[in-house]
This record gives C-alpha cells, sequence and structure tokens, in this order.
C-alpha cells in the first residue's frame, strides 16, 4: 500500500508524523508525497485554538476528496482533534475510516490496514531511539522530542486534556538519539517538549535537562554542531541551566520562554503566577550569566479580564524587556478550558486592536536590534534556496530558531561552494524588521549532507508561530 501523510500544528506534532511514517515504512508499506497516489491518507491534526481547529477539520476534507478523486481508499485522522473530539469525527465525518489518539501512535499500521482497533486502555506513549522515524525536516536539523504532556494548570490551555500528564524519555534514549541524529547528516538538533525545563523531574533527576544538554554537548562528531532547546518554563529557568549553556559551544545561546503577560493579576487568572518586575529580573540574570544571548517569548492578549491598565503594563513590560523575537497570540476562547468559565471577557475588536499594537512595539525593537548587527560577523547554518526565491539562499545564526524565526539572506556566496548544512562566516551587510542580509566572508568546503529531506509528507501547515501554549 502506498500512504500518504498530512502534518499539522506544532513540530511535537511533526515528530508525532515521523514515527507514524517510520512505523508504516518498516512494516512494508512505501511512502507518497501526492495525495493522488495514496492508497490511505493520514492527516495528523492539531486542535488546541480555534484557527487550528478549522484547518484541520478544512483538510481532512480537502484529503476526502481523493476518496472520490483519486486511488485513497480509506481516510486516517491522528493528533490533538481525535483526543478532543473522538466521538463527533465518528458521527459528523462519515469520510474518516478511522482515529488515532496521540497516545496510540503504533496503531498506525493497523489503522491504515483496515483493522479494527483492539478494546484495549490506552497508556500513555511516547517513542524511544529504536523506535522507527522517518525525518521530514531538511536533512540538516531535526527535531527531537525528549518528553510529552504537561502538569502546569495554565487556565487557557487545553493540551493536558490532549497530550495527558508530564513524562520524560529515559535519559540514554535520548543521548542514543542524538548521537543516531548526528551521524545521520544532522547539524542543528532542536529538543522539544511541552515544557522542556521540566525534564527529568519524574525520573528522579535534579536539573535534569541542565544534567542532558551537558551530556549533548559532549556527544563527539566529525562537524560542528547545534543544540537547541524550545518551550521553557520561566521558574524552571536555573542558575545551573544558563551556566551549562554558556560554558558549552554546542548549546545555542538561545532561551525561548514564553511568559504570556506581565499583568501580576493577568497571570493569576492564567495560575502561572509571577509578574514583570520578577521577569525583568529573570531576563537580566540571563543576559549576565549568556552574553550574547537571544530571548523569545510569546504573549496572550485578550484573556478574560485584562483591562486597559493590564494591557498598557504589558506594552511597557515588552518596552523594558527588549526581546529579541516575540509572538502575539489573541486570547482563544476554548470550550475545555478553565479559563472558559471566567467573567469579563474581552471583546474580539479590542483583541484584534491589542495585538496589532504590541506587534507594533516588538516589529520597532526588533528592527533595532537587527540594525545593531550590521557589520558583525557570526557563524551561520546554510538552509538553501529561499522560499521566495531559488536565486536567493537563505541562512540562520544560532540565534534563529527553525520555522519560528527570521532568516539571513546571502548577498554574495563567498568562494568555494555553497550547498545545505554548511557552516559559514557571515558579515551582517543589511537589516530589516525581522530578517538580516549578509556575504559569506569564508571559503565554503564541500558537506555531505544530502540536499533533500529523507521523505516528503503531503502537506505540513506549520501552524503559522501558534505556539503561545507552555
Ligand atoms: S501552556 Fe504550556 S505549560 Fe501551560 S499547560 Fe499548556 S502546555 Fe503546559
Amino acid at each position: 500500500m502506498k500512504i500518504g501523510f498530512v502534518s499539522l500544528g506544532c513540530p511535537k506534532n511533526l515528530v508525532d508524523t515521523e514515527v507514524m511514517m517510520g512505523n508504516i515504512a518498516s512494516a512494508g508499506h512505501s511512502l507518497t508525497a501526492s495525495p493522488e497516489d495514496a492508497d490511505v491518507i493520514v492527516v495528523n491534526t492539531c486542535s488546541f485554538i480555534d484557527p487550528a481547529k478549522k484547518e484541520s477539520i478544512d483538510t481532512i476534507l480537502e484529503m476526502a476528496e481523493y476518496k472520490k478523486s483519486g486511488k485513497a481508499q480509506r481516510l486516517v485522522v491522528a493528533g490533538c482533534l481525535v483526543e478532543r473530539f473522538r466521538n463527533e469525527i465518528a458521527t459528523t465525518l462519515p469520510e474518516v475510516d478511522a482515529v488515532i489518539g496521540t497516545n496510540e501512535l503504533d496503531k498506525v499500521v493497523a489503522m491504515c490496514e483496515g483493522l479494527s482497533p483492539k478494546d484495549e486502555p490506552i497508556t500513555p506513549y511516547l517513542y524511544h531511539d529504536l523506535t522507527p522515524r522517518i525525518r521530514t525536516t531538511p536533512r540538516h536539523f531535526s527535531y527531537m522530542k525528549i518528553a510529552e504532556g504537561c502538569d502546569h494548570p495554565c487556565t487557557f490551555c487545553v493540551i493536558p486534556h490532549y497530550r495527558g500528564a508530564f513524562r520524560s524519555r529515559r535519559f540514554e534514549s535520548v543521548i542514543n538519539e542524538a548521537k543516531n541524529l548526528f551521524a545521520d547528516d544532522v547539524r542543528e538538533i532542536n529538543l522539544i517538549g511541552q515544557d522542556t525545563t521540566c525534564y527529568g523531574e519524574d525520573l528522579g533527576l535534579k536539573d535534569g535537562l541542565a544534567v542532558l544538554l551537558e551530556r549533548l554537548a559532549q556527544i563527539e562528531t566529525e562537524h560542528q554542531k547545534w543544540i537547541r532547546f524550545l518551550y521553557c518554563y520561566p521558574n524552571r529557568v536555573t542558575q545551573k541551566l544558563l551556566d551549562t549553556i554558556a560554558a558549552n559551544e554546542a548549546l545555542v545561546k538561545y532561551i525561548d520562554m514564553p511568559l504570556q503577560h506581565a499583568s501580576r493579576e493577568v497571570l493569576k487568572r492564567m495560575k502561572r503566577g509571577s509578574n514583570g518586575d520578577q521577569f525583568l529580573k529573570l531576563l537580566e540574570r540571563i543576559r549576565k550569566t549568556i552574553p550574547g544571548v537571544a530571548i523569545r517569548t510569546s504573549m496572550i492578549v485578550g484573556f478574560p479580564g485584562e483591562t486597559d491598565a493590564d494591557f498598557s503594563e504589558l506594552c511597557q513590560f515588552a518596552e523594558a524587556a527588549q526581546f529579541d523575537r516575540l509572538g502575539v497570540f489573541s486570547y482563544s476562547d476554548e470550550d475545555t478550558s478553565a479559563s472558559f468559565h471566567l467573567d469579563a471577557k474581552v471583546d474580539a475588536k479590542t483583541i484584534y486592536n491589542r495585538k496589532r499594537k504590541l506587534m507594533a512595539i516588538q516589529r520597532k525593537i526588533s528592527a533595532k536590534r537587527n540594525k545593531a548587527l550590521i557589520g558583525t560577523e557570526t557563524t551561520v547554518l546554510v538552509e538553501g534556496p529561499s522560499a521566495d526565491s531559488d536565486l536567493v539562499w537563505q541562512a540562520r545564526m544560532s540565534t534563529q530558531a527553525p520555522d519560528i524565526d527570521g532568516v539571513c539572506y546571502i548577498s554574495d556566496p563567498g568562494d568555494g561552494p555553497l550547498a545545505k548544512g554548511q557552516f559559514r562566516r557571515m558579515k551582517i551587510t543589511q537589516a530589516h524588521d525581522y530578517d538580516l542580509v549578509g556575504e559569506l566572508i569564508d571559503e565554503g568546503r564541500p558537506v555531505a549532507v544530502p540536499p533533500q529531506p529523507l521523505f516528503p509528507i503531503l502537506a505540513s501547515h506549520q501552524t503559522p508561530n501558534a505556539l503561545p501554549h507552555r
């Protein structure tokens, strides 16, 4: 059978898709990148806010068309939409032949082959280093899930309902997978989980993430390597973690730490605690410990009860904090979230205006911070032709994460070959609001990184920037 996969949502969902593809291939089935050609289509869905739900349902209906026009016999739906609407999918979407929850990835072969699901309790699932996985990202970088689920009580978030309680992958399993990835042309590993800073707490490890990062940085490779972790929780950012990042060259100087708001009142209603003053002290400690660190955060505007005063406090905080990267998200009133039951809901127009205002503040900050980089030299990872034109290649600095941050456009490729996966020296010559332009100033060396991903998927809509959770 030929099976095609669509992957929606966040990088954690993408890794789930890659694990399902690995299971399919190791069961002897083949993968196809064209929906017309697929005997079975699997849509791995996202469902944490309205736009993501809508996109998932639209994509399911789009793929269902191939059962009429193409070869497709079966349509299988996986992921967070199943966790939220398992029964509704069965009753309202007759086009769907089978569903797979986030803890049932190892059932994908049976569901594609049309076997009826066994009536057995669903247990928490987490892949490991021996699990077959087919990477779909460009060969030079990879995501690696180090944990699943979440125990935090954020009132706006529904993810713990879908992904279950927090659980870490075994330490050696993560180390082995990293070794395999670096041996398989990967130059950059991005560690992910709902909250990476909780890593190891359930394994009895103190400062588990710092210990893990230290060990990952020691992995011997024939090439330079970058190790990044995304999604850290502010009150889990320890001095040991910061010292570990500062002390290890392979650990990129990049902190992704969603704060969600700065008003003490709003953070209290979000059940996240803390406040803007404490966050400013934390940012100061981070910048003091890790010189040149880039800090990314995300904020939610329009949370129930957010007053004009709360919002202006958030704007003043963003001005004072001077983040390198800041994503702004409109509050989404999910009926399965605790905040759904809060009073003082903010109207859509106000939410829209607040989002625009905070994004405008950040655009100016980002442009100013980028301008300050003109004339400096930095190491970049060459990514390949840019999305806009094959003639213009792009690269990323270590302070630019894949898929969510800006890039560096290459105005002059310098001497020698230019290839994906090369680490090169770049001199920044121009700055835009989010992106940079620069010339390569060293001699390019051939690299052994094959240009194409191991396997493309049918369509991957990374719900743009939609990562306000954590
Ligand atoms: S926002 Fe993040 S940390 Fe909070 S409950 Fe959701 S997944 Fe957990």
